[in-house]
């Protein structure tokens, strides 16, 4: 185990080259093609039967045969964010930028099927590692990367899956690894408030979108607070708002319209939020106008299998000692990793990679990451893997 963690500080230079090359050529989700290149050239280096095009721009590798196999993560797509950081591997493309991390999760895989492959005596099975496309965003059929990699048969026969996601508003070098939810079901509303339109001198001969609106977003803030379980997270964020056109102080609009999205952690929390919108929504119709809406269900929730976050846990404290391994609060973020968990027991752990004092949120200008945890991501990755895999095999 030293000995991995030995092997991935050894392969730090060439994670730390890839993830550059990666950050200063960024691309949007399912649009992964020079990525995916890279990827699988180095994968073909080391060896690796490799296959590309799943999933649209994913790439998958496999190493050792058999049962059981044991799944690894990463995701390779960038964001739609014109990069503010002065580095020498600044994104070459303005406009679009490694601003969530996905960079380093490549390069971190990479390094782990590296450590992996020249292992002398591993256990037998099989390790997969699936490098996916767009995490962040949908396609036209309103489909995720992994989802089009589930669809691709990645996940096939595969007993665990794991992934890591590096956190840049965390301490350096910490692990979170909670059992249980980790991320939201994230789901969208997008809603018309239909009212009628007339003179501003003369409101009552018509019904007043932006009035009723009003009415509207008090009954929807008041879901998470009168509707929903004290004792279950929810969160309902209306971010949108339009109505009225420029120049129209005195006009009352036909209509306006709002959306927001809806974000909890188990099913039934999930339901009665898109139950309760459509009530509240229902104002409206007692104030003498009409709406219309659409739901737009988004990912599910990642839930952490409780043995496999707790063996992930161990091989924190083995590998770095227990100051390593953190609580905290958990967050009604997203992430599509939740599919692949319902395809297989796993989990996801988060990385600290705080690099200095600036504020570098995800989806941020200004985001980065300390790059020094990029060994550390790929060691966790690796041991987590074998001891799934001997775990894995002494239950059959
Ligand atoms: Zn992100
Ligand atoms: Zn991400």
């Amino acid at each position: 185990m030293t000995n991995l963690l030995e092997k991935a500080h050894a392969v730090a230079p060439e994670m730390i080259a890839v993830r550059r090359d990666i950050h200063q050529h960024p691309e949007l989700g399912f649009q992964e093609f020079r990525t995916a290149g890279l990827v699988a050239d180095k994968l073909r280096a080391l060896g690796l039967e490799v296959s590309t095009g799943v999933g649209k721009t994913g790439v998958v590798a496999h190493l050792g045969e058999g049962t059981p196999i044991v799944a690894i993560r990463a995701d390779m797509d960038a964001l739609p964010i014109l990069e503010a950081n002065d580095v020498s591997y600044a994104s070459a493309s303005p406009g679009v930028m490694h601003a969530c991390g996905h960079d380093g999760h490549t390069a971190m895989l990479l390094g782990a099927a590296k450590i992996l492959t020249e292992m002398p005596d591993r256990p037998t099975g099989e390790i997969r590692f699936l490098f996916q496309p767009c995490e962040e965003t949908n396609d036209a059929e309103g489909k995720s990367g992994a989802q089009r990699m589930i669809d691709d048969g990645a996940l096939q026969g595969v007993d665990h899956v794991i992934a890591l996601h590096v956190d840049s508003d965390l301490e350096s070098g910490l692990i979170f690894a909670p059992s249980g939810f980790m991320t939201a079901n994230v789901d969208n509303f997008f809603a018309t408030i239909i009212g009628q339109g007339a003179h501003g001198a003369h409101p009552d001969q018509g019904v007043d979108p932006i009035y009723v609106l009003a009415q509207v977003i008090n009954a929807i803030q008041g879901i998470r607070a009168r509707r929903i379980n004290p004792g279950r997270p929810a969160v309902v964020t209306i971010g949108t708002v339009h109505g009225g056109l420029p120049g129209g102080e005195n006009v009352i609009p036909n209509e306006v319209t709002l959306s927001g999205t809806l974000r909890s952690y188990d099913d039934q929390t999930r339901e009665k939020l898109i139950i309760e919108v459509e009530r509240a929504l229902g104002v409206a119709k007692a104030l003498g106008g009409d709406f219309k809406l659409e739901i737009v269900k988004g990912c599910p929730s990642t839930y952490n299998d409780p043995k496999v976050t707790e063996l992930i846990r161990e091989t924190v404290v083995d590998m770095f000692g227990q100051h390593t391994l953190i609580e905290r609060e958990l967050s009604l973020g997203g992430e599509d990793f939740s599919y692949m968990t319902r395809e297989a027991p796993g989990a996801m752990f988060l990385l600290g990679a705080k690099k200095d004092a600036v504020k570098r949120a995800h989806h941020n200008p200004l985001f980065d990451i300390d790059e020094n945890v990029l060994p550390r991501g790929a060691a966790m990755l690796a041991e987590t893997a074998l001891r799934l895999l001997m775990g894995a095999a002494s239950k059959r």
